[in-house]
């Protein structure tokens, strides 16, 4: 068999972690399997990281971001492989340029267009453990890039789908993936399986879990996947196309702290505004999340939506150097809210399951700001001071122990 295994920051974040992960991989690895091991940087390694790049400058290049964080992944291969050799199995380190694992040219947040698998290939095929950085690429620049935070997940999926791995396991500090963050709601319950489409709107909408494009592509290319627990033998969700019905309305509970809204107000009222707003925002690679668009009034409207906090301040200077473009009397930000959404697919099926959740956000006192929804999915945007108060009544709402 042929195993990729991914391992976060926290199951490497210290020397006896380092050596618990080795054991596990080596495991496999005598049992005559190929193991391709993908690894995060060490604990909070890149968020040390981007407060020395902030502090050092506030704006810093988003290549060198890319040339400064990818240097964590290189830690934990490079340790890793010295694990292993100290235990007297043969492993080999390597980077994105030594695989070649080329994305687009965005930095920060790439993506993979391919993957060459010699490299690989020809290490296995020397019976030797391949570690891999996960999170970066390189792209035709031949400069390092990075996949956006949580990016690991993705690199494990892409090269499980480039080598057709028979498995693709992702180990964390938690034991699979749960009906809601474990750490906010602790009587969330583990689920057994849960489906693609189910775990890609759960990611997306803040269940970190996994890398909402590591989804993605498992989905795309049929990547089995399970996500388990590094430090426990517990058997952890497999994540497929198909999930037996474990009948329940709703999987999961997600929210979403990285996010902030903003309001564009006094535009015209009339065709193509809303065209060069989100044309705008998305040149420059700015995802936009709910959109609301009031009643035209005495020829104008007003236009709100939300992104990701990060790309804040990015947005918001790109809308200010277009305000005349775009017919923009006011542009306002709101970086202190949150969204909270619930997913399931038998929200198809079942009406009043959005009432449901309204009522449990009324019963905690908590404020609606804007509402969005889907075929599988309810999502509502709160005050952020009430995330997790709305996230555990919510839950409690739906899913009984
Ligand atoms: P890693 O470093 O292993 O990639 P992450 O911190 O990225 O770990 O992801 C694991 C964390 O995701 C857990 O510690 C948990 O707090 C959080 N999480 C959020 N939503 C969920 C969920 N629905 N199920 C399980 N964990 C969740
Ligand atoms: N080290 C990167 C991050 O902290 C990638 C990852 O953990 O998946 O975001
Ligand atoms: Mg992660």
């Amino acid at each position: 068999m042929l195993i990729v295994k991914k391992f976060g920051g926290s199951s490497v974040a210290n020397k006896e972690r380092i050596f618990n992960v080795a054991r596990r991989c080596i495991e496999d690895y005598k049992k005559g399997n190929d193991v391709i091991v993908v690894l995060s940087a060490m604990g909070d390694t890149t968020d040390e990281l981007i407060e020395k790049a902030h502090d050092i400058n506030p704006n810093a290049p988003k290549r060198e971001m890319d040339m400064l964080l990818t240097t964590g992944e290189q830690i934990s291969v490079a340790l890793m492989a010295m694990a292993m050799n100290a235990l007297g199995v043969p492993a080999v380190s390597l980077n994105a340029f030594q695989v070649s694992m080329h994305t687009t040219a965005t930095y920060t947040n790439a993506k993979f267009k391919r993957i060459d698998s010699e490299r690989i290939k020809t290490e296995l095929e020397n019976k030797k453990i391949v570690i891999v950085t996960g999170f970066q690429g390189i792209n035709k620049f031949d400069d390092y890039t990075t996949l956006g935070r949580g990016g690991s997940d993705t690199t494990a999926v892409a090269l499980a789908a480039a080598l057709h791995a028979d498995v693709c396991e992702i180990f964390t500090d938690v034991e699979g993936v749960y009906t809601a963050d474990p750490r906010i709601v602790p009587n969330a319950k583990k689920l057994s399986e849960i489906t693609y489409d189910e775990m890609l709107e759960l990611a997306t909408l803040g269940a970190k879990v996994l890398h909402n494009r590591s989804v993605e592509m498992a989905k795309k290319y049929d990547v089995q996947l399970v996500v388990r627990s590094s430090l426990t033998e517990a058997e952890g969700t497999v994540v497929k196309e198909v999930a037996k019905v474990e009948s329940m309305l709703v999987s999961g509970v997600a929210a979403d702290k990285n996010t902030a809204r903003i309001a564009v107000m006094g535009l015209k009222d009339e065709p193509g505004i809303a065209f060069k707003i989100f044309n705008l925002l998305a040149k420059s690679n700015i995802n936009v999340d709910i959109i609301l668009q009031s009643i035209g009034r005495d020829g104008t409207k007003d236009i709100s939506f939300t992104v990701a906090e990060d790309n804040l301040k990015d947005a918001i200077g790109i809308l200010n150097d277009n305000k005349e473009k775009i017919t923009a009397q006011k542009i306002e930000s709101d970086d202190t809210v949150a969204k909270v959404s619930i997913v399931g697919a038998g929200m198809m099926t079942h009406s009043g399951v959005a009432a449901k959740m309204f009522e449990a956000l009324y019963n905690v006192g908590v404020n609606i700001k804007m509402i969005s929804t889907s075929e599988i999915r309810t999502t509502v945007l709160i005050a952020r001071e009430d995330a997790d108060k709305a996230m555990k009544a919510v839950h409690d709402a739906f899913i009984q122990d």
